[in-house]
Parts: structure tokens; C-alpha cells; sequence
């Protein structure tokens, strides 16, 4: 069990998206488990047939809600969601929010068009996420003729083009890019890698928005570090950067995999650890 004081998490998906159980077996287990606060943060829709994103969003923003009530006196519910930002595609948040009221946003990117083009649907877009790598080595190769470096930049620049317009309460797992990577392509000590994730970084710092410290990928055994990496959250320290453990939650038991992040936090004397969102 981790030593904090409060047991929250603000990353949580459910079957409205790619979640494996209702909101409602979501925020049973977290009181279950003693946790004071819960987000909701469903995939946001998008416009082309997928396996992830919400399709009845009116009823997970209807449902979300109605738990918030029904457990207002057990734990602090809340309604947000986990935006794709996909230039030509999705890139105003502002809808969304104002048709859900949501009570927060993560802005995150897994699916990347060519600077320039017009993404139509899936097949103009590399998914760096998902369980497999075959994907993302398909995607690198079709779309950016195998040049990572080109394709690193590209997200790394959507990423900063989505703060700016949108600035989301949290910026989902700014290097989720490294994890089908495994190694292969680049190693994250590299100048001009590290270069892209700092200003990436540094452009969360100045526009005021929380970073998650995302522990998916370890306990899901796709990738050995958070997101970010404890290398770049080291880096973070210089700005304080205030940030908060997310588990990325699909599952119930999902939510208490932690992987060590308030410990690694405590133990690096990371100045801003968040258990609540402001
Ligand atoms: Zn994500
Ligand atoms: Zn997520």
C-alpha cells in the first residue's frame, strides 16, 4: 500500500470506452479501497469507426453524474474526459466540455497525422498506443516513411499545439511515444529527444496545466517507467511542475497499481504532488 494520505485517481476509463467494468464497479471498489476522490476520464468520441473512444457520450455524462450524486457522501466523484487531440479532426475541446459540463480535462495524443494532411479516418493516423507494436512500427513506416525522428517531432508538436489551444487540466502520459519504441528506434538520453519532451514540458509549466505521472505502462509490463519518465519528471523538479499520480485505470484492480510513484516522488523530494485537482 502506498504511504499517502489520500487514495485518489483521476485517470479512470469504464465500459463506456475500452474499460472492462461499469462507472458504477469503478467507484464500488475505490470506496471499497478507501478512496476519497474518483475521475472519470472516458476516451473522448471521434469521428471514425474505433475500439476505444465513447459512443453514447450522453449516457456515460448522464450516469457519471447521477453516481456523483447517489455517493457525494463516500467519495468525490468527477466527470471529465481523456481527449484525442488529432489536428483536422478533433482540436477544440470547447464543445465537448460544454455539452458534458465537464468538471475536467486530459488532454492527451495517441493518434498522429502527417503535419499538413487532413486525416480522414484511422488510416491516415499513426496509433502509438494499444497493446501491440506491430502497429506501430506499420504506422511509422506507412506514414512517415520509417523516419522517427519525424514522426517523434510530430507528436511531440501536437502535444504543445493542444496545450496551447486547449490548455486541459492535466497533460496525459507526454511520452507515451517511447513505449512501443522499446529501445529500438532511440534511446530517451538522446539530445534531440530529450529536447522535444522538455519543451513539451516546459510549455505545460508555463501554461499552468498538471502532468500525470502515468504507471500503465509498468504494471501492464509494456514499458519498464512511468510517463513521463523518472529522467524527465527529474528534469520537471527544475519548474515544480505540480503533478498527480494516475493509474490510467480499465480494470477495478487497476486502481490501486501505483507502481511506487508517491514513494519515487517522496524519495526524489519532488516539490507539487497533487492527490486532488484544483
Ligand atoms: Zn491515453
Ligand atoms: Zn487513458
Amino acid at each position: 500500500m502506498p504511504a499517502l494520505q489520500q487514495m485518489t485517481n483521476y485517470h479512470t476509463h469504464s465500459t463506456y470506452c475500452d474499460g472492462k467494468a461499469s462507472p458504477r464497479e469503478m467507484v464500488d471498489f475505490a470506496v471499497a479501497h478507501g478512496f476519497t476522490a474518483l475521475g472519470f476520464s472516458g476516451h473522448s468520441p471521434l469521428p471514425f469507426e474505433n475500439t476505444y473512444s465513447i459512443t453514447d457520450y450522453d449516457g456515460y455524462c448522464r450516469e457519471v453524474r447521477a453516481l456523483q450524486k447517489e455517493y457525494q457522501d463516500r467519495i468525490a466523484i468527477s466527470l471529465g474526459l481523456e481527449f484525442d487531440y488529432v489536428p483536422g479532426m478533433l482540436e477544440d475541446f470547447s464543445p465537448l466540455i460544454e455539452q458534458g459540463h465537464l468538471d475536467y480535462t486530459i488532454g492527451s495524443v495517441h493518434l498522429i497525422p502527417v503535419p499538413g494532411t487532413t486525416p480522414r479516418d484511422g488510416n491516415d493516423l499513426w496509433m502509438i498506443d494499444g497493446p501491440h507494436y506491430e502497429r506501430y512500427d506499420e504506422g511509422l513506416n506507412r506514414l512517415f516513411g520509417g523516419d522517427i525522428r519525424a514522426g517523434v517531432r510530430a507528436y511531440f508538436h501536437q502535444q504543445n499545439a493542444m496545450l496551447e489551444r486547449n490548455r486541459p487540466t492535466i497533460l496525459g502520459h507526454p511520452d507515451k511515444i517511447a513505449m512501443h519504441n522499446r529501445s529500438r528506434y532511440f534511446k530517451e538520453d538522446e539530445p534531440w529527444y530529450e529536447e522535444l519532451a522538455l519543451e513539451t514540458l516546459a510549455l505545460a509549466h508555463e501554461l499552468d496545466i498538471i502532468v500525470e505521472v502515468n504507471t500503465r505502462g509498468i504494471y501492464k509490463g509494456r514499458h519498464p517507467d512511468y510517463y513521463p519518465s523518472r529522467r524527465l519528471i527529474k528534469a520537471m523538479q527544475q519548474w515544480r511542475i505540480p503533478v498527480i499520480v494516475s493509474t490510467d485505470a480499465h480494470a477495478p484492480e487497476d486502481l490501486l497499481r501505483t507502481e511506487g510513484a508517491y514513494e519515487y516522488l517522496a524519495a526524489i523530494h519532488y516539490p507539487e504532488v497533487l492527490y486532488t485537482i484544483r
